[in-house]
């Protein structure tokens, strides 16, 4: 059996439409069976009834409803949690990621790869900030972390089972689960296809929740920035030092007086903005230190149906 995993939050508009076009692209994958996993992020409007609705007809869907927002990260992770599938497909519920990729993903599967990356060749209906953004970011990570991500950005995968158990082992909250995957090892490909614009409603991947992610990101598989801290410390230390030693050395060889008291202040604002910056970094480990210590659920589930 195939799973495949659909984060929705408020997508009361799309889910019909989704599920038509959905069962249009497995149609020809007869020989195959598939369980669709839908993961109600707590919203807000009709997506809970039209899910039911959805499992009334279709006996293939099922559904998890959370009981607060937690984010996509948390229900593609929920999904994979529940998933029952030899593999699983996680697809965005907007129809931004054509249900048509997923035949081409279970091609490269058959092959024996275990974790399949749908790369965005395009990206249809997003505005140039919005994929500057995904750019640098992926770039970011790439430069930065011993993952290596597709560097065009990845919304869609595919997972073997193995892959999936692997993942369960995985407590941490503060991730990408992207990049946890990826992390994970396993033979790994990546295929391309092209991302869509929004069928209905709006992105509610607000600069916010970027930036958190991208924090995330950086700090669960990098130390370059703990590590950096210290020697740009270090640095900054060295050039004070060598800066008073010259001042020192003009007053006592030629004469010449300390003064200036806007390099002063310059010094002082550039000081205290990179000890800032470095407590900054500090204070996001510590924070992620005592939250993952408190073990709190990455989601909270209200109820499952078909589970
Ligand atoms: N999503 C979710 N919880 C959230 C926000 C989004 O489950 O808090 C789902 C959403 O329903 C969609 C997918 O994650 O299926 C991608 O979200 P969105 O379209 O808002 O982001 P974008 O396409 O702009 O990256
Ligand atoms: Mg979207």
């Amino acid at each position: 059996m195939i799973s495949i995993i659909f984060p929705a939050y408020n997508e009361q508009d799309n889910l019909d439409a989704l599920y038509q076009r959905l069962i249009n692209a497995i149609a020809s994958l007869d020989q195959e069976s598939f369980e669709f996993i839908f993961v109600d992020d707590c919203s807000t409007d009709r997506t809970p009834s039209i899910l039911k609705a959805l499992r009334q007809k279709d006996s293939r869907v099922k559904v998890i409803r959370f009981a607060r927002n937690c984010g996509g990260h948390a229900a593609i992770a929920a999904g994979l949690r529940y998933a029952q599938g030899d593999c699983a497909v996680a697809l965005a519920a907007d129809l931004q990621d054509p249900p048509e990729v997923i035949a081409k993903l279970l091609e490269v599967w058959h092959q024996g790869v275990k974790i399949v990356w749908a790369a965005r060749s395009q990206r249809k209906g997003e505005s140039l900030s919005v994929r500057s953004f995904s750019r640098v970011y992926y770039w970011l990570v790439n430069l930065l972390t011993d993952v290596k991500m597709p560097a065009l950005g990845v919304d869609v995968f595919l997972v073997d089972r193995v892959v999936i158990e692997a993942f369960k082992q995985m407590p941490e909250k503060h991730t990408s689960i992207y990049m946890a995957l990826a992390w994970l090892g396993f033979p790994q490909k990546t295929i391309e296809y092209v991302k869509e614009p929004r069928h209905q409603g709006r992105s509610n991947w607000s600069l916010a929740k970027k930036l958190k992610l991208m924090t995330d990101s950086l700090l669960a598989f990098s130390d370059v920035l703990v590590r950096y801290i210290s020697i740009f410390g270090l640095l900054t230390a060295f050039a004070g030092f060598t800066y008073a030693g010259w001042i020192i050395f003009r007053y006592f060889v030629f004469g010449i007086p300390g003064q200036g008291w806007s390099s002063l202040i310059v010094a002082v604002f550039v000081l205290g903005g990179i000890q800032m910056m470095m407590l900054g970094v500090l204070g996001e480990y510590v924070w992620r230190t005592f939250d993952e210590s408190r073990k709190r659920p990455r989601f909270v589930i209200e109820y499952t149906i078909g589970l």
